[in-house]
């Protein structure tokens, strides 16, 4: 009996230990650590935050699921791991594994900028979505100027254009639009890039969409530093700010940096089969791993880990397993990092698919990407998040059912067989 384990249940870590379970059978254990008592869909806390939604809407109790799909559930921070005795360390238990899936998301750097995270809000957590909710109704009460952006090194903007875009709509439902002069702030080279370059169509029709919501907007920033009532760049501009959403820039989980596990930042650095470059038997899934941002921009950028490639790096990893332990006969995969999003911006939205993420390094060129805008976009992320929370009750991963409707509708493929370069490379 081979014990496997998961840590984090996330997008990435539930998914993950739902595809082991389904390769492995009952001969083999699958074990789930999470810090936290229950799952959470991140990309629905914008909502959240803005009091749209309740937070339970988008949570379930992972020691219910857990009994339910026949998963250990251990509760948990994991603190360190020993690679070489294989063994996972929190605060009161011990946990030995033989093949071990790290899928612990990521932390903010608040600590890089001064004043992050304490004069500004997030919408990364739960605990943070509630109170920027808090403040957000406050905000409302006594409207001032409202600053929305990222922190130099961030990767991850779709969420900053889904709140200040779903803001603006809110403040103009709440009629005082007139009363709120609206700023967006990034580090990226243009408005659409969103931390991947060139997409097709995405900088035409999210420039289009901020300025006709007239929100001003600057490019190329480095924020350096949020006080109670300024947000300062590194160029010396400043810019009043009553309420203030900014992400910071992501690094890997504590655990990660003090085990050795990672780079400087504390991403893993895994194989494109997802195995751990030094580790066999430790694979990294979503925004844990280790991705570099191709695109040289004047400003540092991180690159995005959206949620659909994540599920694709936990059915490869938990397939990868499966074949390792000679349970699946069938060749190695790897994925295949094609991304598509869905972002909500009030009363339209826009869906961005970059295939893949990551352009060529020979070409420079992607299979395709594009961007296309519409109500549409808004009704199609709402079916999803109810789809995904209705298959993680269900206990799916990736059915083929979803994986075939990706193909259909938009072309993308999820994860292949390891190419034969690639295997050349890899040694396997
Ligand atoms: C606000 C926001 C909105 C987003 N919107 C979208 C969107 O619209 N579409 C999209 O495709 N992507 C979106 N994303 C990206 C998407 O949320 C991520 O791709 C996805 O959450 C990554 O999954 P993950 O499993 O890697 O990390 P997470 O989902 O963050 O899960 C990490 C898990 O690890 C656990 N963990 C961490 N450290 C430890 C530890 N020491 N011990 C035990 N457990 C630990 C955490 O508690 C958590 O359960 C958004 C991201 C954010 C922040």
């Amino acid at each position: 009996m081979a014990r496997v384990v998961v840590i984090g249940a996330g997008l990435g870590g539930l998914p993950a230990a739902y595809e082991l379970r389904h390769y492995l059978g009952q001969e083999h254990q699958v074990t789930l650590v999470s810090e936290f008592s229950q799952f959470t869909f991140i990309p629905g806390l914008v909502h959240v935050a803005l009091g749209h939604v309740p937070l339970d809407r988008v949570q379930l109790d992972l020691g219910q699921l857990a009994r339910r799909h026949k998963l250990e559930w251990v509760q948990g921070k994991v603190e360190r791991i020993d690679p070489l005795k294989k063994c996972i360390y929190t605060a009161d238990r011990d946990l030995a594994y033989d093949y071990l899936i790290i899928a612990s998301g990521s932390e903010l750097a608040n600590d890089l900028v001064p004043g992050l995270g304490v004069y500004s809000h997030s919408v990364c957590t739960p605990v943070h979505a509630l109170a920027a909710k808090d403040a957000w109704e406050e905000f409302c009460a006594h409207p001032g100027d409202l600053l929305v952006g990222a922190a130099p090194g961030a990767g991850c903007f779709g969420p900053a254009y889904e709140f200040v875009l779903s803001a603006e709509a809110d403040l103009r439902r709440r009629g005082i639009r007139d009363r709120v002069q609206i700023t967006y702030i990034t580090p990226e080279p243009y408005i659409g890039h969103l931390g991947i370059a060139q997409v097709h169509q995405a900088r035409q029709l999210t420039e289009g969409l901020m300025q006709e919501r007239h929100i001003s907007t600057i490019t190329n920033a480095e924020i350096k530093e949020i006080t109670p009532d300024r947000v300062y760049l590194a160029d010396g501009r400043s810019f009043k700010q009553a309420y203030t959403m900014v992400l910071a820039s992501f690094r890997g989980a504590e655990f990660v940096r003090v085990s050795g596990l990672g780079n400087a930042k504390g991403f893993l650095p895994v194989l494109p089969t997802l195995r751990h470059e030094k580790y066999p038997e430790i694979y990294g899934v979503g925004v844990s791993v280790q991705l570099d941002q191709p695109d040289k921009t004047p400003v540092p950028i991180g690159l995005p880990k959206s949620g659909q490639m994540t599920e694709a790096m936990a059915m490869v990893a938990a397939h990868n397993i499966a074949v390792d332990l000679g349970v699946l006969k069938r060749p190695l995969e790897v994925p295949t990092l094609e991304a598509l999003c869905f972002a909500e911006y009030g009363e339209t939205g826009i869906a961005y698919i970059a295939a893949p993420i990551i352009p060529d390094p020979k070409t420079g060129k992607r299979r395709y990407s594009y961007a296309a805008r519409g109500v549409w976009v808004n009704w199609a992320k709402a079916s999803f998040e109810h789809y995904f929370m209705v298959k993680m009750r269900f206990g799916l991963g990736l059915p083929w059912f979803e994986r075939l409707g990706l193909q259909l509708l938009f072309g993308l493929s999820l994860s292949r067989p390891v190419p034969e370069d690639v295997r050349q490379i890899i040694n396997v």
